[in-house]
């Protein structure tokens, strides 16, 4: 069930300057005057779903914007190659997954008709993440920049994922990672830039209450008791059963509701399988609602958001998770592992409460509940963390330097 609100606010580049200030936005200006007559290629594996999608889908209206021609498009791929494409992922991220060589020439295969067909232009080609790294294969002909955005936890892959893609990574003129600790012993340059959110878009703006309260009829959660809402793809790696297991334990001691958001994204073919599992933790129980949400619910998913109690991201691998900074730019108290990218978002104590397993989230999330004022400060605190370091502006600035840097090696 959708309820179809209309995309209201375009926001204009002035329009972040009360939120970063002046300096920032002048900034953007200068630097992306150094890059007039550049064109950027982005290209990933989907227009929707998951946060490489969800960060393009606003960053390359905003790079129009500032008058850097930069576009984007995707690789073209059937069932097969994103059953072998989401199992590399899971591999990268340090699940033991075998990728067989029958997995290894469907990827090949695909990619070599991507390289064949797919129209490659511009100075830069911003390739995003595992699934298009091959298309470097065009380097040659091309003479042109490639810059490889791994947004994935590359900390510990299974050795076998990295000895595939790593003869791709090293031809890349430049690999950019979200962290540092997700670097690798590379003879080409390696830049550390962290993702970030759109305070204006329908996900983050401001809600009416109204709106708020409009959604959560829609989706018949009633306003009762404290709510505990995690927003994600149903992928095995943000462990949804393991929430609904954490929310069993705090009830035993806090009445409330848990929300599970989610999606699927047309490069996962995991989904119905994870939604099917969680279907089945959740066992009927009327606190626990799953839903099942459309592409494009941004407002929906802003609302649930900022109709939580307390945000929870249990994931067991994680690259950034955007939907932290969701949270905390909502002043959101949020309890999240401490794993990949999120302690990044997440000082212990400080922007937000880090857990370790089942138990210590459900421990977290009662001590949330429990301690109104401290989650509030926690939310607050978390919501400067995001202006400072996780907004699109500092993105954009970091992407352009990017540019400039390579563009000029
Ligand atoms: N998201 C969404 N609908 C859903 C689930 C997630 O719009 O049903 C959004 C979420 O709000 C966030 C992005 O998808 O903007 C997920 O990015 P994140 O980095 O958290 O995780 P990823 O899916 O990339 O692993």
């Amino acid at each position: 069930m959708n309820v179809s609100f209309q995309k209201t606010y375009q926001a204009k580049l002035e329009d972040y300057e009360h939120i970063v200030g002046r300096g920032s936005i002048e900034e953007l200006k200068t630097l992306s005057g150094k890059l007039s007559g550049k064109v950027i290629l982005n290209i990933n594996s989907t227009f929707s779903g998951g946060g490489v999608a969800e960060i393009l889908s606003h960053m390359v209206p905003m790079f129009s914007q500032l008058g850097v021609n930069a576009h984007w498009d995707v690789i073209r791929g059937d069932k097969a190659f994103f059953k072998v494409t989401k199992k590399l992922h899971n591999a990268l991220h340090g699940k033991d997954e075998q990728i067989s060589p029958e997995d290894m020439s469907i990827f090949k295969e695909t990619s070599k008709r991507n390289i064949e067909e797919l129209p490659l232009y511009g100075d830069i080609i911003f390739i995003h993440d595992p699934q298009p790294v091959a298309l470097i294969e065009r380097k040659k002909e091309h003479g042109r920049k490639w810059i490889w955005r791994c947004h994935i936890d590359l900390s510990k892959p299974t050795k076998a994922s990295w000895s595939f893609i790593q003869p791709w990574v090293v031809q890349y003129d430049a690999a950019v990672f979200s962290a540092p600790a997700f670097s690798h012993r590379l003879h080409i340059p390696q830049f550390f830039i962290p993702p970030s959110i759109d305070p204006l878009s329908d996900k983050n703006r401001e809600l009416l209450p109204e709106t708020i309260d409009a959604v959560l009829a829609e989706y018949a959660i009633p306003t009762d008791k404290p709510l505990i809402v995690q927003v994600s793809r149903f992928d095995y790696l943000k462990d949804p059963v393991g929430v609904i297991q954490a929310f069993k334990q705090v009830r035993n001691s806090i009445d409330c509701r848990l929300v599970l958001a989610g999606g699927t994204a047309t490069d996962d073919p995991e989904s119905d399988m994870v939604l099917a599992e969680v279907i089945d933790e959740a066992d009927g129980d009327s606190d626990i609602h799953v839903l099942s949400i459309p592409p494009g619910s941004d407002v929906e998913i802003n609302a649930l958001q900022r109709a939580a109690t307390v945000i929870v991201q249990k994931s067991l691998k994680e690259g950034f998770a955007l939907t932290i900074s969701e949270a905390l730019w909502k002043a959101k108290p949020v309890v999240a592992s401490a794993v990949g990218g999120i302690p990044l978002q997440v000082s212990h104590k400080l922007t937000g409460l880090l857990s370790h397993n089942i138990e210590s989230t459900a421990n977290a999330i009662k001590e949330l509940l429990d301690n109104p004022e401290y989650a509030k400060w926690l939310g607050e605190n978390g919501r400067e963390h995001v202006r400072r370091n996780f907004l699109i502006t500092r993105h954009l600035k970091d992407y352009m330097l990017l540019f400039l840097a390579v563009d000029r090696s």
